[in-house]
């Protein structure tokens, strides 16, 4: 039996010049914690998650001060911009004429009137709506009659997406979170098989860098193996540019995303002769960014490396006070320790130039 399923085939959205769903490559958000209005303090870090490799960015719009300074946020960003609303739909009727995305919950903002209002002004500027259901803050009759549960969440998913399909608006992406892994991981199953709308993967209140790697790496990799998910944001508690790092992580490793260096670095051993983990942190942080897929090895001793290491575009081998480069498997050279990891990143450079020269 496979392990990597295909991807469920669901309906192409576009947030911005960022395709999601079909056969669109799976997009990375996150969110900022500045007050919005704030333009300085989120613009700031609207930028760092760029550089860090995020595709969509998502800001909360908690008052018509926050609606209307997005217009000028716009105009200062380059990524696709989402805001997120919770009730007030006069605040997405602001949003909607910026912005490339709204996410709301129409099952929350009151009468048909006002559902209609928000479909409206979204139809206008062909931007989607994501329904961002939320297994603490469901609404009262499925929280009732189901409880937080995963039945409850994709109760609640179905009715918010016939609110918007009653007014025939299907610019539609889905959210399914909860704060654990088996709850996200059920509700995301079962709602794909009635729907054939996109998927935002998330856990919410994932919690600290340590917990929510780790129940990231569980239901979104777990559900990107199994072929759902079109798009993603790894929530980590006050941890912005890392929320792309591990999100990225889990993309390659559970093989939905071939782009970019896939570090391999040996178990260490008694043979080991340098302190492996301060270097390779070190060759981390220098790395510049690469998008050819690449695999780089980053070997504890010389004695084993060449056998180790050979499946490795390019490897570094340290030793006691020197140590290899090695590339496809043939050493290509003996450096002292100073500038060995300035010659191994040179080397990793110039073989992602030749690799992307034989792809032309
Ligand atoms: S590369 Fe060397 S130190 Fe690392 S596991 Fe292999 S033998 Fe041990």
């Amino acid at each position: 039996m496979e392990t990597l399923k295909k991807r469920f085939p669901t309906k192409q959205i576009y947030v911005g010049g960022v395709a999601i769903g079909g056969d669109a490559p799976i997009s990375v958000q996150s969110m900022t914690f500045s007050k919005t209005a704030d333009l300085k303090a989120t613009k700031e870090q609207i930028d760092k998650l760029q550089l860090a490799g995020c595709d969509i960015v998502r800001v909360a719009v908690s008052d018509e001060e926050d609606a209307h300074a997005l217009k000028e946020l716009k105009e200062q960003i380059s990524l696709p911009l989402v805001a997120d609303i919770h009730f007030r739909y006069k605040l997405a009727l602001i949003a909607a004429q910026s912005v490339d995305c709204i996410r709301i919950n129409p099952g929350n903002i009151g009468s048909k009137e006002k559902i209609k209002a928000v479909v409206e002004a979204c139809k206008e500027r062909n931007i989607p709506i994501r329904i961002g259901v939320n297994a603490g803050s469901l609404e009262k009759q499925f929280e009732n009659k189901y409880g937080a549960t995963p039945k409850g969440m994709i109760e609640s998913a179905l009715y918010n997406i016939k609110l918007l399909e009653d007014f025939g608006f299907s610019e539609i992406k889905v959210s399914l979170k909860a704060s654990d892994v088996e709850r996200t991981m059920s509700a995301y199953r079962g709602l794909r098989e009635l729907v054939r709308y996109p998927f935002h993967l998330g856990v919410t209140e994932a919690g600290d860098l340590e917990s929510s790697m780790i129940k990231s790496s569980m239901a979104l990799g777990g559900l990107l193996m199994e072929g759902i998910g079109d798009t993603m944001r790894v929530s980590i508690t006050g941890e912005l540019e890392k929320e792309i790092e591990v999100a990225r992580g889990i993309l390659r490793y559970s093989g939905r995303q071939k782009e970019g260096i896939t570090y391999i670095s040996c178990p260490t051993c008694g043979r080991l002769q340098a302190d492996l983990v301060p270097l390779l942190k070190e060759i981390k942080a220098k790395m510049p960014p690469i998008k050819t897929p690449m695999q780089l090895s980053v070997m504890g001793c010389a004695v084993n490396a060449l056998g180790e290491a050979k499946h490795a575009d390019v490897a570094i081998a340290f030793g006691s006070g020197d140590g290899l480069i090695i590339k496809k498997g043939e050493i290509i050279g003996k450096y002292k320790q100073e500038n060995l990891i300035e010659v191994f990143i040179d080397e990793v450079v110039k073989t992602q130039k030749e690799m992307e020269k034989s792809e032309d």
